[in-house]
């Protein structure tokens, strides 16, 4: 797979895939962007990206 170049909602999570992070894959003539499979090297997993935007939302809570 290769990695994707632009920031895109993962279609696995929904939460965005920034560009580099992830990977992209032909689907429906089209292409969809997802977290990577396992972290490292700069990749960004869904779990990964789940605790990043949980640790955010507790932050702008006071
Ligand atoms: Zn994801």
């Amino acid at each position: 797979m290769a990695r994707n170049k632009f920031d895109r909602p993962c279609y696995i999570c929904g939460l965005t895939v920034k560009a580099g992070t992830g990977h992209f894959e032909r689907h429906r003539g089209g292409w969809r962007t997802k977290h990577a499979n396992v972290p490292g090297d700069g990749r960004v997993t869904c779990a990964t990206a789940q605790a990043s935007a949980t640790e955010a939302q507790q932050k702008e809570k006071p």
